[in-house]
């Protein structure tokens, strides 16, 4: 029986994954570091400081010091801000889910590697009544981040349910992989460039091409057996 549903935020609830992209590739490239665009979806749902360090590894042989991790993180912050026009887009389908959701009587609760306050202050802007903000973890609640389960376990926690008694909703292969090693059910919807393979090797268990086709689906998804 589903009692929960974990939705990851960037490229599920918000079409901002373009925005953190080129947001990352224009602070980084700034600091000498090297990165594809690419590289910023597989590393998607990681925390910020956990992406700096791994880019700094690979181009400078050594990780980035706390404050330099706190200083690139609040540029790239503001620049996602700049690039957003402080008016984030809500994705495609994803209200529709949401509802539906809420109408199926089932808890909503967001699981995000974000730390960006300037989508968390939209969320009921653009998602009226859907989430409470007790119930939400983000950058700010986690040591590990995706793809370590510890997020997930903790939105479960949050929501007081079992991981068989949750479903989880995700876009990236990290994200994905934390879900999973958390022992939930996940479906991945892939609004971005990756191939679905990749989102399959993550261990994704259904996977839709966007929010529209879940919200179409999701009776199908929740009330037959899942596994
Ligand atoms: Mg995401």
């Amino acid at each position: 029986m589903i009692k929960a549903v974990l939705f990851d935020m960037d490229g599920v609830l918000y079409d901002s994954m373009p925005s953190h992209v080129r947001a990352w590739n224009e602070t980084m490239s700034s600091l000498g570091v090297n990165a594809s665009e690419e590289d910023f979806y597989m590393f998607e749902g990681r925390t910020g400081h956990s992406t700096i360090d791994i880019l700094f590894n690979r181009t400078f042989g050594h990780g980035a010091t706390q404050e330099e991790k706190k200083r690139i993180y609040e540029q790239k912050a503001k620049r996602f801000i700049e690039l957003e026009s402080a008016d984030p887009k809500p994705m495609p389908g994803a209200f529709e889910v949401l509802k539906k959701v809420y109408a199926m009587g089932l808890q909503r609760v967001i699981v995000t590697g974000s730390g960006q306050a300037s989508l968390f202050d939209k969320l009921d802007l653009h998602f009226p009544g859907m989430f409470d903000k007790n119930k939400m973890v983000t950058a700010y609640d986690v040591q590990y981040g995706k793809p370590h389960p510890e997020p997930y376990l903790m939105g479960l926690e949050k929501s007081g349910v079992m991981p068989d008694e949750a479903v989880v909703v995700e876009n990236a292969p990290l994200g994905v992989m934390s879900a999973v090693a958390a022992g939930i059910f996940t479906i991945a919807v892939n609004t971005g460039p990756l191939k679905d393979r990749i989102l399959k090797d993550a261990g994704a268990n259904i996977i839709f091409s966007s929010m529209t086709e879940l919200a179409n689906n999701i009776e199908r998804c929740f009330t037959r057996p899942l596994r």
